[in-house]
């Protein structure tokens, strides 16, 4: 089931409940994971666990994130550590013993009957690691499929999934500190209850609102691990305090319990018990309205959020430096002497305190996030979240969890991307033909520009067609929805007719140029502008995320494309993706408009862009890509059609 139809369902639902902590805590029982999902995710570590026993001897597989954290929902992947600590002390026991014996030690010190003859723990690279374990998923794991190793995450990692239970699995080594501080969230759920229905209820709304839910650090928004320590923080700034902050739970930790990974203090209580009750005795839902009102006034910018020290701490001036030559250069430059990345919202790690959590967020991601908190804020105070409706009405939750381009700001997810006409790295057909009127000469290349981008979307982004656009004529019936004009600023769309409706006219100038969709020519009205029909299209895969990465290692695999043209490289960056990510669970699709606008100083083609069916959310992602990307394949394109007719 898509969270989409999930949530459609979960609206009458929750508008029977009598208050909005019915509500909350309603969230918490219908998406938490079932007593049968856990049982069937055990079994798949079992049975992972008896298989890579065979070949790393003494080796543990160690689930962490949110099918243990105690935040996990129905569809929520499997994450796994393969813990080779043991394993490594193994091989050098079997190692010595060998040598001491004199026998089977070949040349290079390895044991040759060893299991792990191959490869040498102390030495091997995490990659090659990597490589060994998705050999092992895929040759001894039965109902495992789709085997890939991912180096572009954060942490290198092997996934896979179980065909029939669809579930998603990651395998990552060295992930102690995730293990830890998955202990950390397990510890927090147990010293306070009001925290699950209110971090159920935060990720749904922030998932809602495309402002989270994209998997560990990639793509520019907010992953679940961050937004939950954004309610952990609030919570510990409550007044009196719902949690404690990290370094007073360390004070509660018992000499045992003391605990350093990677050289973090990582120190605290392993029983809920040993933390004391909190004496605030806020609701659920008063609880749910101040974190609202807390991060729509929150000075993201300026502050770095600890939740060791419970506070927020003004960004030094170096770190503001390092953010402004961060944005204007590279999104993924290194932070300053081991400091932690800062960007728009900075919140650190509790344990691995030079990591900023949410150092993927783009501005934008921040601002929209600031934006629905002030949105949710106002609606809080309302009525219609307080009462429940007697009428029937949608009130409580059920606004909140309403997604974004369906509430009153529908129209915010209409988002355009602007080719610029410069009379410079035009291809040399059109150059010679500026002499012609201008506005003559701007739907030529208006065509152009909608020919090359229709070749982008199918071609180089494998993007599949399910319509295509023509040009609007006069008086042409048109389905309101599928206009994507703005704010009636296009005059002559036969939508929104406007007093230049009748003020249509034929190009001036004669051209043989017939590169426009459908082979009509568009026209242009006095107000400058003209607009096809929207393109209606379909993409399967994540084709925006890690293109960088693979861009290299195609690169670095072959010097001659590296040399070929940049149109055939991007598209083999797509088809390596499409053949070796995994699919979404529902295809995204999206509306794709383009609009000409000649004005005096500059002309422009504006490509609109709106979200169709978006059930996984990831179409802000697709569209932060497209910003950066299109302008620059479009004017390679331009250049390279005109080379090849
Ligand atoms: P879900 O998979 O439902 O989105 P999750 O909590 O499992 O939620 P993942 O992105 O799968 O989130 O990450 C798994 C775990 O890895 C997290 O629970 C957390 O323990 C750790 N983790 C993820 N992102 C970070 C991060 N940026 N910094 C530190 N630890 C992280
Ligand atoms: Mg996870």
């Amino acid at each position: 089931q898509n969270l989409q139809e999930v949530c459609e369902r979960l609206k009458p639902e929750l508008c029977q409940l009598t208050s909005v902590n019915a509500q909350m805590q309603y969230m918490v029982e219908r998406f938490q994971l079932g007593e049968n999902e856990k049982k069937s995710r055990s079994l798949v570590i079992q049975l992972l666990q008896e298989v890579f026993v065979e070949f790393f001897p003494d080796s543990q597989i160690i689930p962490f994130g949110s099918s243990v954290n105690t935040f996990g929902i129905h569809s929520c992947d499997l994450d796994l550590f393969l813990d080779l600590e043991n394993t490594k002390v193994f091989q050098a026991h079997a190692k010595a013993n060998m040598e001491q014996a004199g026998e089977g030690v070949s040349d290079d010190g390895r044991s040759e009957d060893s299991i792990l003859s191959d490869i040498d723990l102390s030495t091997a690279s995490p990659a090659e690691l990597l490589d060994l374990v998705a050999v092992i998923l895929k040759r001894c794991v039965p109902s495992v499929d789709k085997v890939n190793v991912v180096s572009t995450a954060r942490l290198p990692v092997v996934k896979f999934q179980h065909k029939e239970l669809h579930l998603q699995g990651d395998i990552t080594l060295n992930n102690r500190l995730a293990v830890r501080n998955t202990r950390f969230l397990q510890l927090c759920s147990g010293a306070e209850e009001r925290l699950r229905p209110l971090v159920y209820t935060l990720r749904l709304w922030a998932k809602q609102k495309q402002l989270a839910g994209n998997p560990s650090g990639a793509g520019p928004l907010l992953n679940n691990y961050a937004l939950t320590l954004l309610v952990l923080y609030y919570l510990q700034n409550c007044e009196p305090p719902v949690l404690p902050t990290v370094n007073q739970l360390k004070d509660m930790a018992c000499e045992e319990e003391e605990c350093v990974i990677e050289n973090w203090d990582c120190t605290f209580p392993t029983q809920a018990i040993a933390v004391p009750p909190s004496k605030n005795t806020q609701e659920l839902c008063s609880l749910l309205a101040g974190f609202f009102s807390f991060y729509a006034q929150f000075e993201f910018a300026t502050n770095v959020i600890s939740l060791r020290t419970g506070r927020s701490d003004p960004l030094t001036n170096v770190q503001k430096a390092a953010a402004d030559d961060d944005m204007q250069q590279d999104c993924s430059a290194k932070p300053p002497q081991g400091g932690p990345r800062i960007g728009p919202m900075n919140i650190l790690d509790p344990f691995e305190l030079s990591h900023n959590v949410a150092g993927n967020l783009n501005e934008r991601t921040a601002r929209s996030f600031q934006k629905e908190c002030q949105e949710a804020e106002k609606y809080c105070r309302s009525l219609q979240y307080q009462v429940k409706s007697n009428k029937g009405k949608s009130w409580g939750l059920v606004r909140l969890l309403t997604p974004q381009g369906e509430g009153p700001q529908a129209r915010m997810d209409l988002l355009t991307v602007s080719i610029l006409l410069r009379s410079e790295g035009l291809p040399e057909d059109l150059q010679n033909q500026q002499h012609v009127a201008k506005d003559a000469f701007s739907v030529l290349w208006f065509q152009r520009v909608c020919a090359v981008v229709e070749g982008i979307f199918q071609n180089v982004l494998k993007c599949h067609l399910v319509s295509a656009p023509e040009v609007l004529e006069e008086g042409q019936d048109v389905d309101l929805s599928s206009s994507l004009d703005d704010s009636g600023l296009s005059v002559e769309s036969p939508v929104n007719p406007g007093p230049n409706v009748g003020g249509k006219r034929p190009l001036s100038s004669g051209s043989d140029d017939s590169v426009s969709p459908h082979g009509k020519k568009p026209r242009l009205t006095k107000r400058g502008r003209s607009v096809l029909s929207p393109w209606l299209w379909e993409q399967r895969h994540s084709v925006w995320a890690g293109r960088r990465k693979v861009r290299r290692e195609l690169i670095k695999d072959s010097e001659a494309k590296a040399e070929g043209s940049c149109v055939e490289l991007e598209t083999q960056v797509t088809t390596h993706i499409t053949e070796k990510e995994p699919q979404l669970k529902e295809a995204l699709q999206f509306k794709l408009q383009p609009q000409l606008v000649v004005a005096t100083e500059s002309t422009s083609t504006l490509l609109k862009f709106q979200p169709i069916q978006d059930s996984e959310g990831v179409f802000q992602d697709f569209f932060h890509f497209l910003e950066v990307f299109l302008p620059k394949m479009v004017d390679t394109m331009l250049v390279k059609r005109a080379d090849n007719s």
